[in-house]
């Protein structure tokens, strides 16, 4: 028996769903087109009016909106009704710049947590859970977004925040949290702090884990499962369109569903612009059909990832995404080769290390120096410095059949790496271009 917070809707006939879709992008078209100057000006200047858009096909005819845009109409130039009906802000953690307000009614607030109620009850969660909650709470969206996800579902609420690894711990074996929400970063630090602290797996009641915010592989999947004995469900979500629970996976664990009632998806070439099939890969475009203080259109991610559609055995009809690659803006370019965080990530897993690194790139004379830092096993801590080199050797090659070129491979003592309590930083790009 499958279980749904919204079972009409997650299970919607997807020709039903498509009209569902057709009708609120005319109104929300109309909506931004007589409310927010901006948008006017875009499409008069391609030369498309609200009439012109019928549906879901006619979507392409629409401008784009980048962060650029939203950027320049700080603090409030995109507001589509007036502030006094705002109940709400929040604001994107600047991973990549200048920080982008996004404003909530009521209505935006209810739809926004019915999506993470969902992503929460697909978790197998329910009334019975007891949900800890340590994404930050603040201006970033991850807190309050699972927070008011969880009590729609009932759970009780563990409003944490993160930070103070210890008493999080203490919390989670005192109250007997089943449902653990953080960014798998920090999810892989409580992890390895609860086997440092000497508690397994199986003395903890966790069953299931809601991680998100940033790029993970399944790799790290693995090793967190294993460290805290739950399944880990992936979330994905933006500020621009909400926070978390734009989409998120089902018990498939193999992509996440995409809430296609509050947002339509496509996958653009990012060069070009031009819409792709589904199956390509390419950056994901978002547009907000149902939200009303700050409705983006065909917002560019800059996220780089593919959608699958198809019957899911969990039976939801939305359209899957897989995992985001990474940012177009994310992708390093390194002697000319393009390297994302992800690979790098992905073969220190295949090899036995943990999720902790920095990739550090700089140029010297003209050409990138390229170093990645990564952490020793406790057991290799002991190890003889020629075996340490052997292992980076070993490291060196791998890194060199997955992208291409190599870095110098560093390996340092256990525990020498920064930790993040919220998204990690990977990168330090030195280079002034
Ligand atoms: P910022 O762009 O400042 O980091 P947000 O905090 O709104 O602002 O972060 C949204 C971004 O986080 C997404 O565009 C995406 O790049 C990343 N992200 C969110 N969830 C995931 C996920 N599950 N997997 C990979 N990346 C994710
Ligand atoms: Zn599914």
């Amino acid at each position: 028996m499958h279980t749904y917070h919204q079972p009409q809707i997650e299970t919607m006939p997807p020709e039903e769903l498509r009209k569902l879709q057709d009708e609120r992008l005319k109104a929300q078209v109309k909506h931004v087109y007589e409310s927010v100057p901006h948008y006017r000006q875009l499409m008069d200047e391609k030369g498309v009016k609200p009439e012109d858009i019928r549906g879901v096909d006619d979507l392409w005819k629409l401008p784009f909106t980048s962060k650029a845009d939203l950027r320049e109409c700080y603090p409030d130039g995109m507001l589509a009704i007036p502030k006094s009906e705002c109940v709400r802000i929040h604001s994107t953690s600047g991973t990549t710049g200048k920080r982008v307000i996004a404003y909530y009614n009521q209505h935006d607030i209810d739809l926004w947590e019915d999506c993470c109620a969902r992503a929460i009850v697909a978790a197998g969660g329910s009334a019975e859970d007891v949900c800890q909650v340590c994404y930050g709470y603040g201006l970033f969206t991850g807190g309050f977004g699972l927070h008011g996800g969880s009590q729609k579902v009932g759970c009780l609420t563990l409003p944490m925040s993160s930070g103070n690894t210890a008493r999080q711990i203490q919390f989670m074996q005192d109250l007997g949290a089943t449902i653990l929400c953080c960014t798998p970063s920090y999810a892989a630090y409580i992890g390895e702090t609860v086997k440092e602290m000497g508690i397994k797996p199986e003395d903890l009641k966790l069953k299931a884990g809601i991680f998100g915010a940033e790029a993970w592989s399944d790799e790290m999947r693995a090793d967190i499962e294993k460290s805290l004995g739950l399944k880990a469900y992936n979330i994905y979500g933006l500020t621009e369109l909400s926070g978390p629970g734009v989409s998120f996976e089902c018990e498939q664990q193999d992509g996440m569903h995409i809430n296609e009632d509050h947002f339509i998806a496509e996958i653009i070439d990012p060069e070009t612009g031009a819409v792709l099939p589904d199956g390509t890969q390419g950056e994901l475009v978002f547009t907000a059909i149902t939200r009303q203080a700050f409705p983006v259109i065909r917002y560019r991610t800059r996220d780089i990832c593919v959608l699958h559609r198809g019957k899911c055995s969990c039976g939801r009809t939305f359209v899957k995404m897989g995992r985001p690659m990474g940012r177009t803006d994310d992708m390093l370019i390194i002697r000319g080769v393009n390297v994302f965080p992800s690979q790098i990530e992905a073969v220190l897993i295949q090899q036995g290390y943990s999720s902790n690194y920095q990739i550090v790139v700089d140029r010297v004379r003209n050409t990138d120096t390229f170093d990645v830092y990564v952490e020793m096993n406790p057991e290799q801590f002991s190890d003889a410095v020629r075996k340490i080199t052997l292992h980076e050797r070993a490291l060196v090659e791998a890194m060199r059949s997955m992208l291409g070129i190599s870095p110098s491979v560093h390996l340092v003592a256990p525990k020498s790496i920064a930790r993040s309590e919220g998204k990690a930083v990977r990168v330090v790009d030195k280079r002034k271009i």
